[in-house]
């Protein structure tokens, strides 16, 4: 089974202008050859090989392996659709294999450019770190982004069976008003959970009143006590199939599309201000425990990870442009960029953060745009349940 690693990699200034030369070069001989093999009507590597090889080789001074790498693209393009001249962007993406980058154990790698070879720093997120190894590099790309930053997307040979990896998370932000919000956009409404408590609440304080009543009277209110009683479980009763039902819902729309589920981390929970005092108070510990741990336990049943993040900000900062601002949340329920002027509902832009946030470092990643270095560390949610009890034991 083949995957895209994609390693970001933390090139030194110096070396960003070797990278991108580079790159500029690969790509401006890439067209240069395809206006030959255009005008000749030639797809063949070989024939372009011999009729161009030298004069790619002098014309552009790249190293032999980049010229047979050049061959190849354009041949390959070329060939999959013969009506039109292939072109190539200045920035496109640049293809390395093993004999002009080397990996140089988990944090370095080593890539030709036109000043030689240069040992660039890179990150590999924990999952794939531990499973490097075992991977058989067989293709790599060169690719900066817009916003200039460096990527080595890798293709490697996992062993059939392998759990596969996510390409993307579904980011989930838990709150009140919605009980879940997700990054694509669905919102999971706790309406009928709140009415359901107000509705028990009421009917519990009548029930407490009629108890003190009858105690004044001199008698023993039994029956209201089991009426309580019952009360309160029929009320866990309803959350609970309240929480089966989103956090099945909120699987099977992780599932659907391969991806992840990235939560906010529970130890930090304490220490946020989200809600407002009233609310804190009236919305109940175990019940959104309840609804994480249904979603963990699910998620693990379907084969799914789940990361947690580090949840600071996440409702304060621009999903769009990463302005982190108090005023950017005007009310509960809105949000609206000061610095942007991105204006969303507040749970779908923390969601979105929250999703960003697993992206980051997030190993693996097929076609990845728009992920924002916004986040700290994640870490997945069953390593933390092992660690845990292991430190609990
Ligand atoms: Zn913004």
């Amino acid at each position: 089974m083949e995957l895209t690693l994609q390693l970001k990699l933390l090139p030194t200034a110096e070396q960003t202008i070797s990278l991108r030369a580079v790159m500029m070069r690969f790509n401006e001989a890439c067209n240069w050859l395809a206006a030959q093999a255009f005008a000749q009507q030639c797809t063949n590597k070989l024939t372009l090989q011999r009729l161009y090889y030298h004069e790619l080789r002098t014309l552009f001074h790249l190293p032999s392996q980049m010229v047979v790498r050049c061959l190849a693209r354009v041949a390959g393009t070329y060939r999959r659709d013969k009506t039109i001249c292939p072109t190539f962007r200045p920035d496109a993406a640049m293809p390395y294999d093993q004999r002009i980058m080397r990996f140089d154990g988990l944090d370095h790698v080593s890539l030709t450019t036109l000043q030689g070879r240069v040992l660039v720093a890179f990150l590999i997120g924990p999952y794939h770190r531990q499973r490097f190894d075992a991977y058989a590099p067989r293709q790599c790309h060169l690719v900066v982004r817009e916003d200039g930053q460096w990527f080595l997307l890798v293709v490697v040979q996992v062993p059939d069976g392998t759990p596969i990896p996510p390409t993307d998370f579904l980011g989930v932000d838990l709150g009140v008003v919605h009980l879940a919000t997700t990054s694509d956009g669905t919102t999971h409404s706790g309406g009928a959970m709140e009415a359901c408590r107000t509705r028990y609440q009421t009917y519990r304080r009548r029930l407490q009143r009629a108890a003190h009543v009858a105690q004044m009277d001199g008698k023993r209110p039994k029956n209201i006590r089991r009426a309580l009683k019952r009360t309160a479980r029929r009320e866990a009763r309803f959350r609970k199939d309240t929480n089966h039902c989103i956090s099945k819902k909120l699987v099977a729309a992780a599932t659907g599309n391969g991806h992840g589920i990235a939560l906010e981390d529970l130890t930090y929970i304490r220490t946020r201000t989200r809600f407002r005092k009233p609310q804190r108070a009236t919305m109940s510990g175990w019940a959104f425990a309840q609804l994480r741990f249904f979603v963990e336990y699910k998620a693990a049943l379907a084969g799914i990870p789940v990361v947690l993040i580090d949840p600071r900000n996440t409702s304060r900062a621009c999903s769009a442009c990463g302005h982190i601002a108090k005023a950017n949340r005007p009310s509960q329920a809105r949000f609206s960029c000061q610095q942007c002027g991105y204006t969303t509902h507040a749970d779908f832009n923390a969601a979105q953060n929250i999703r960003s946030r697993a992206r980051v470092n997030a190993p693996l990643v097929a076609g990845a745009s728009g992920a924002m270095p916004l986040g700290m560390g994640w870490q997945y949610a069953s390593d933390k349940l092992r660690h845990f009890s292991a430190s609990s034991h």
